[in-house]
């Protein structure tokens, strides 16, 4: 199930106005100009989705590069997955998979998702997240940061 992922974010860097975004591609974004992505939480400890409402506040505003939220997998281009997947998070998170249109991705958002982060090996726990799904993003960190997160989410718009 792993594969390479697309790019993986930086940490850190703050997005401005004045300066393009950090996260450099080869390939062009692969929805350009707006992404609609499903959030699936599959065994986060909620830091990163704490992290993902400041991407989505206004001091980032990661709506200004063509990125939203939405509330079914039927409406989304991606997933933006978080946390370790749990045991009885990965037939879910399978199906939501299965629920999003072709052509489709999947963002691993936080050291849990990426790797298994500090849950690695927990009883209960499967893995990351591409031990379940395939995953084209990386976004790491424990959290984070919401420029990291907004950062990563450009690169799927290139806005
Ligand atoms: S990466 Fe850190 S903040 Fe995010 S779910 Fe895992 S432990 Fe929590």
């Amino acid at each position: 199930m792993r594969r390479t992922p697309l790019f993986t974010a930086l940490r850190g860097r703050p997005v401005t106005e004045a300066a393009p975004s950090p996260v450099r591609h080869e390939a062009p974004a692969p929805f350009p100009g707006s992404a609609q992505l499903r959030h699936v939480d599959a065994g986060s400890c909620n830091g990163c989705e704490v992290e993902i409402a400041q991407a989505f506040a206004p001091v980032c505003d990661a709506g200004r590069f063509g990125v939203r939220l939405v509330a079914s997998p039927r409406h989304a281009d991606a997933l933006l997955v978080t946390g370790v997947v749990t045991r009885n998070m990965a037939t879910p998170l399978r199906k939501t998979l299965e629920a999003v249109p072709r052509p489709r991705m999947v963002v691993a958002c936080g050291d849990c998702a990426v790797s298994g982060g500090v849950f690695a090996g927990a009883y209960g726990v499967i893995g990351a997240a591409s031990d379940v799904v395939p995953v084209d993003v990386e976004i790491p960190g424990c959290p984070p940061e919401p420029f990291a997160i907004t950062e990563a989410l450009r690169g799927l718009t290139g806005r």
